[in-house]
C-alpha cells in the first residue's frame, strides 16, 4: 500500500523502493480465449500476481520492464502430459530450461512414477522446479515380482495408490494407466477395471493412455467418467477413436458428451497427421493440446509446447482455439490454482509471450511424415511466478 500511495503522491522519479509494480510488460498484444481477451495493454505484476492490466503503465512504475512489441502475451502454457520425474524409466527431463524456452509454465507428470516414488516427486521435482510441477500417478510400480500374479500384483498396490493421491491432493491430480496390447499384453482389460475401481473408490480423475485393440475403444470410453483424460487421441493405432471409415466412433462422442476431456499427448509414437486430419474434419477438436515431452522426443519429433501447438494451428484450428487447449482449458482439468491459465488482475503472472513467425517450416509426426507450414509459433519469453526465466 506504501508504494502504491507514493506513486500517486510523487512528482520526482520513483526510486526503486517506491515503485507499485515488480515487472511490467510493455506493448504487447494481451491474448486470452477464455476470457475473450485480444487487446494491445500492457500488464504489471506484483507479488507473483498479475496486477493490473491497463492501457498504458509506465515503465518507471516497476523495478523491471519487459519489451512485448510484436508479440502475443499469453497465459503460461499448460503442458497436461510430459515426463519430467527422474525415475528408474529414465524418460523424465528437467523441465526448468524447457519451459524457459517455450514458454510452458505449468507441467504435469503422466504417470513417470508410482505411489511410493510421490514423495521423490515432491522433493526433488515439484520442489525445486521454477516451473509448476504437478503428477498423474502410475497404477503400479514397475519393479515387478515375477513370481507373482500379475493381477493381483497391481491390486494390492490400489488402496496405497489412493491413500497417497489423497494425501497430496496439492500436487498429485490422479491415476494414470496405459491401456492397450502392446502396453499390458492380455492384462489390458484386468488393469482397466482395477484403474476404474479405485478411482471410484478414492475419487479420483483417471487419465488413459490408448494405443493398441485390445481392448476395444468402446470397452475404455465406457470405463470414463466425467473429468477423466483419454490421451494420445490423435494417435493412427487400432485403440484409437477413428473407425475403420475414418470417422470418430460414437462412444468415444458420447464420452465427450458426458465429459471426458480428450488431449493430444502427441509423443514418440502417438501423434499422426492423418489421424488428426480425419478427426478434425469429423468435428473432433482437442480438449487439450500437450507434447508426452521425455527425452527420446525431445529433440524431436515433438520439441516442446509450441511446435505441437503449430501442427495444430497447421491442420486447420484457430490461433485461439489452439491458444485455449493449451492454457485456459488444461488449467481448468488441474483445477489446483485459482485463475491458473488466464489473464486477469489476481490470476498468477503466469505468462508467455509468443510470435507468430512467418516463412516455410517443417512439421514431422509421429510416423516421420513431413509437411511445410507457413505459420509457426515462437517463444519469445516465459514468466513464471512473476519472475522471468532463462
Ligand atoms: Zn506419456
Amino acid at each position: 500500500m506504501l508504494r502504491r500511495t507514493l506513486l500517486a503522491t510523487a512528482s520526482a522519479p520513483l526510486l526503486a523502493w517506491q515503485r507499485p509494480y515488480d515487472l511490467v510488460v510493455k506493448g504487447g498484444q494481451l491474448r486470452d480465449p477464455g476470457r475473450k481477451l485480444n487487446r494491445r495493454a500492457d500488464i504489471a505484476i506484483r507479488d507473483a500476481r498479475i496486477a493490473a492490466i491497463e492501457d498504458d503503465i509506465p515503465a518507471a512504475a516497476a523495478l523491471q520492464s519487459i519489451d512485448a512489441k510484436g508479440a502475443m502475451v499469453t497465459p503460461g502454457l499448460v503442458d497436461l502430459h510430459t515426463h519430467c520425474y527422474f525415475g528408474a524409466s529414465g524418460l523424465g527431463i528437467d523441465p526448468d530450461p524447457v519451459g524457459a524456452r517455450s514458454g510452458c509454465t505449468t507441467w504435469v507428470d503422466a504417470g513417470t512414477f508410482s505411489y511410493d516414488q510421490a514423495g521423490g516427486f515432491r522433493r526433488f521435482v515439484t520442489e525445486p522446479s521454477k516451473v509448476r510441477v504437478f503428477g498423474y500417478v502410475y497404477l503400479y510400480p514397475s519393479n515387478r515380482n515375477p513370481d507373482m500374479d500379475v493381477v493381483k500384483y497391481v491390486r494390492g498396490f490400489m488402496k496405497a495408490t489412493g491413500d497417497t493421491i489423497n494425501a497430496n491432493r496439492d500436487i498429485l491430480l490422479g491415476v494414470k494407466v496405459q491401456i492397450g496390447s502392446n502396453m499390458q499384453g492380455r492384462y489390458s482389460a484386468d488393469f482397466l477395471k482395477i484403474a476404474r475401481e479405485l478411482c471410484d473408490e478414492h475419487r479420483l480423475p483417471l487419465m488413459c493412455h490408448i494405443s493398441f485393440a485390445p481392448p476395444e475403444t468402446d470397452q475404455v470410453m465406457e470405463a470414463m467418467r466425467p473429468g477423466d483424460v483419454v490421451t494420445h487421441m490423435y494417435s493412427r493405432h487400432s485403440l484409437g477413436i477413428l473407425d475403420a471409415a475414418g470417422k470418430v466412433k460414437a462412444s468415444v462422442r458420447e464420452a465427450r458428451k458426458r465429459g471426458v476431456i480428450f488431449d493430444v499427448g502427441h509423443g514418440l509414437g502417438s501423434f499422426n497427421f492423418e489421424a488428426a486430419k480425419k478427426a478434425l474434419d469429423d468435428g473432433f477438436l482437442p480438449d487439450t493440446i500437450s507434447t508426452d515431452i521425455y527425452n527420446l522426443n525431445l529433440n524431436g519429433p515433438v520439441f516442446d509446447m509450441p511446435t505441437t501447438m503449430t501442427k495444430m494451428l497447421h491442420l486447420g484450428l484457430s490461433i485461439d482455439e489452439v491458444l485455449l487447449a493449451s492454457t485456459g482449458t488444461p488449467a481448468r482439468v488441474i483445477n489446483r490454482v485459482p485463475l491458473l491459465g488466464t489473464l486477469q488482475p489476481g490470476a498468477p503472472a503466469d505468462i508467455a509471450l509468443l510470435r507468430i513467425e512467418e516463412g516455410s517450416f517443417p512439421l514431422i509426426d509421429s510416423q516421420k511424415n513431413t509437411v511445410q507450414t507457413r505459420r509457426r509459433f515462437v517463444c519469445a519469453g516465459t514468466i513464471c511466478k512473476g519472475v522471468r526465466l532463462g
